[in-house]
C-alpha cells in the first residue's frame, strides 16, 4: 500500500461562545478554523483527522503541515507507522508537534480501516469502558463551580475537576464550594495551569489535602522540575505534572529520575500521536505510575485519546471538557457519557466514528495540499 495524497481540507467552526480554562487558554473566539486531514492510498483506503481546536485555529499549523508533513508522507507504506513517526519527528521543530500529531492519529485510522479493526484493538484492547471526569471552565463565582459539578453528578458522572481563575485564594474557595456541593468521597481534581508560585502552590495544595482532592495538576510552570520536587516532598496529594510542554517522549525522563511527579501526562494533540501516547503510558507502567489522559482538544483527537485509553490499564479517567458546544465539532455522533458516568469504546474499524463529511463540506473554506 502507498499514500498517494495528503490534503488538509480547511472548514469553519463557528456558533460558540468565548471561553476561558484559567490563565493560560483565555479565547474571546465565537469561530475558529479546522482542518480535516486525509491520507490517501493507490487501495482506496484513507485515514483522517482533524487539526485545531475552537479555541485554536488550524490557521497556524497549515501551512506546516502542508509545506514539511505531507512530503514526508506522498508514496510511502503508511502501515510503517513507526518509521514515518520517527521520519516526522525528525521535523517537529519544523511541522509543529500538532501537525505532526493529527498526521500520525489519521495514520492510525487508516491502520484500523485497511485491518478492518478499532484503533484499541490494533493496540490490544485492555477495556471497553471507562469512567469520564468534567473538565469545567474557569467561572467568574466558587458557586458556579459547585452548581456545575452538582448537575454532573445528577447525570451519572463520578469525576470533576475544576479549572480556576486565580488569585489563589479565590481558587481555594471555588474548591470548597465544590465539595460542600457535591459531598464528601465524591472524586475532585485541581488543575491550576502552570499559574502559581512555590509557596502559593505550596498554600493551595495543603487546602486540597483537606478538602480530599484526588490529584493537584500544574500547579507550577512546566519548567520548574525542582520546585516539583520540593512541593512533592511536602505535599501528600498526588502531583500531576507534564502535560506540557508540545514535546515527545524524551520530555519525561527528567521528570521520572527527579522524581517530581506522580503522574505521567499527556495525550495525542501535544505530543506525537498515538504512538508517543502509547508509549509514555507503557513508560509510566514501568514506574509504577498512571498515564492520565488529557483531552485532545477537538472531537477526532478525542477519540483518539479513548482508543488509547482502552488499550492500557493505568489511566483511570477520561477527560471531558465542558461547555460541549466548545468541544464537540464534526461528527454524525459524538462521544457521550453513560448513565454511569462511563464512556464506551468505538467498535468500528479505525477511530470507529463516522465523520460528517457533509457538514465539512458545507463548511469548507479551502483545500490545501
Ligand atoms: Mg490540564
Amino acid at each position: 500500500m502507498k499514500i498517494t495524497d495528503v490534503t488538509l481540507k480547511m472548514f469553519l467552526w463557528d456558533g460558540f461562545d468565548p471561553v476561558v480554562y484559567g490563565p493560560t487558554v483565555r479565547s474571546t473566539a465565537t469561530s475558529s478554523e479546522m482542518g480535516l486531514v486525509e491520507i490517501s492510498t493507490d487501495e482506496g483506503i484513507s485515514g483522517y483527522s482533524f487539526l485545531g481546536a475552537s479555541y485554536s485555529s488550524a490557521k497556524a499549523d497549515a501551512q506546516r503541515f502542508v509545506d514539511v508533513i505531507r512530503p514526508l508522507l506522498i508514496g510511502e507504506n503508511p502501515l510503517e507507522r513507526e518509521r514515518l513517526h520517527k521520519r516526522m519527528w525528525a521535523r517537529h521543530r519544523a511541522a509543529t508537534v500538532r501537525a505532526l500529531s493529527a498526521a500520525d492519529v489519521a495514520l492510525w485510522d487508516l491502520a484500523g480501516r485497511a485491518a478492518n479493526m478499532p484503533i484499541h484493538a490494533l493496540l490490544g484492547t485492555y477495556r471497553h469502558s471507562i469512567p469520564a471526569y468534567i473538565s469545567s471552565p474557569a467561572h467568574s463565582a466558587p458557586e458556579h463551580y459547585g452548581e456545575e459539578a452538582l448537575s454532573w453528578k445528577e447525570r451519572g458522572v463520578t469525576a470533576y475537576k475544576l479549572h480556576v481563575p486565580s488569585p489563589w485564594q479565590c481558587d481555594i474557595e471555588a474548591c470548597r464550594a465544590v465539595r460542600r456541593a457535591v459531598g464528601e468521597g465524591y472524586a475532585l481534581m485541581l488543575d491550576a495551569s502552570w499559574s502559581y508560585d512555590y509557596p502559593t502552590a505550596l498554600k493551595v495544595g495543603r487546602a486540597l489535602e483537606e478538602l480530599g482532592f484526588l490529584w493537584y495538576e500544574d500547579p507550577l510552570g512546566e519548567w520548574e522540575i525542582p520546585n516539583y520536587v520540593k512541593l512533592k516532598q511536602k505535599l501528600d496529594i498526588p502531583l500531576m505534572a507534564t502535560e506540557l510542554p508540545f514535546a515527545g517522549l524524551e520530555t519525561y525522563s527528567v521528570w521520572l529520575t527527579a522524581q517530581a511527579t506522580d503522574y505521567l501526562r499527556g495525550g495525542v494533540a501535544f505530543k506525537g500521536g498515538i504512538t508517543n501516547a502509547i508509549k509514555t503510558a507503557h513508560l509510566a507502567e514501568a514506574f509504577g505510575m498512571n498515564y492520565e489522559i488529557h483531552h485532545g482538544t477537538n472531537s477526532i483527537n478525542n477519540v483518539a485519546n479513548l482508543h488509547v485509553a482502552m488499550a492500557i490499564r493505568n489511566c483511570d479517567y477520561f477527560e471531558v471538557v465542558v461547555p460541549e458546544k466548545n468541544n464537540k465539532y464534526g461528527l454524525v455522533q459524538d462521544l457521550e457519557i453513560d448513565r454511569n458516568g462511563l464512556v464506551h469504546a468505538p467498535m468500528g474499524p479505525g477511530l470507529g466514528v463516522e465523520i460528517d463529511f457533509a457538514h465539512i463540506e458545507r463548511k469548507k473554506l479551502a483545500v490545501l495540499r
